[in-house]
């Protein structure tokens, strides 16, 4: 069966007046229109035919159909009650596709995607970081996480130690994937063209490089960049002095210029001094 292409500024408008749609604000609808993107994403997502691929709001199916067309096995999710009408129109005849209905901050990802899984999104940029840290933190059989994001947060998503733009989920990314900026996105690839310009993002997802309790890792990266201006020892005074000093970790450093490494040796040493203080 030969499908219309999606990926067209003049398609997207004819299936929204069609089914008398409007890009709703509020959920982050900005349609790609551009078909070379759509290309652009599913090569950087390195699809193999028959491949698991979960994408987060299918929209009116315009990455879904150029990841279709890849071959993989799409699970897509959105949440839109009046997208469904018009995917079963603008994807019928592909056969593995399949529509969650819902938000992807309430379903029970594990469930749905129980064997190794790609995700390839243009994200609804109003809850990327929870989605990101929904997708990192729940150990999940993910390997390779592809999204379009807003320039700005896939920079801070990449940066490294001592820039400003560093902090809290620079580390949430980097602490589970190797993370790069794969190209930038105009907003005139989208209908509606959003304010900001975007940027996919690859992650290959893969076991964290340190042994720490990531509960009380993440507990101190995000209590340390909370004051990001401050000195460790003022940031993270409520573990006490004495025990920054102690970790080995020169307590008047700020958190943005701390690699990874050396947050989990403070966040071990931490714990540690916690401990032995609870044992006394
Ligand atoms: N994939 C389509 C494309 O590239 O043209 C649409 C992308 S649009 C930026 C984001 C999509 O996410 C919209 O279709 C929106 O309705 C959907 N969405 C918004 N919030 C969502 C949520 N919490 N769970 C699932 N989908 C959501």
């Amino acid at each position: 069966m030969l499908h219309p292409l999606i990926a067209d500024p003049s398609a997207t408008r004819h299936i929204l007046k069609k089914f008398k749609l409007r890009a709703v604000k509020g959920l982050g609808q900005n349609f790609l229109i551009d078909a070379d993107i759509v290309r652009k994403i599913v090569e950087a997502a390195d699809i193999c035919a028959g491949e698991e691929v979960l994408e987060i709001g299918a929209g009116i199916g315009t990455l879904t159909q150029g990841l279709l067309e890849a071959g993989a096995k799409v699970t897509a999710i959105e949440l839109d009650k009046k997208l469904p009408a018009v995917l079963k129109e603008t994807l019928a005849g592909y056969e593995n596709f399949k529509l969650v209905e819902g938000d992807i901050l309430k379903i029970n990802l594990a469930e749905l995607m129980p064997s190794k899984f790609k995700v390839a999104a243009n994200l609804p940029y109003y809850i990327t970081t929870q989605i990101l840290l929904t997708l990192l933190e729940k150990n999940l059989p993910v390997t390779k996480i592809v999204t379009m994001v807003q320039k700005e947060v896939a920079e801070r998503m990449t940066a490294t130690p001592g820039s400003k733009i560093y902090g809290a989920l620079s580390i949430a990314v980097q602490f589970r994937a190797d993370a790069k900026i794969a190209f930038e996105v105009p907003p005139e690839s989208f209908l509606p063209p959003p304010e900001v310009t975007s940027a996919v993002v690859v992650c290959d997802v893969r076991k964290p490089l340190f042994e720490v309790d990531e509960e009380f890792f993440f507990k101190v990266v995000r209590t340390a960049f909370a004051q990001r201006r401050k000195t460790l020892f003022n940031s993270l005074s409520s573990f006490g002095r004495e025990k920054i000093l102690a970790s080995g970790i020169d307590g008047t450093r700020r958190a943005e210029t701390l690699s990874l490494e050396e947050f989990a040796k403070l966040s071990t040493a931490l714990k540690m001094q916690l401990a032995i203080s609870n044992d006394q």
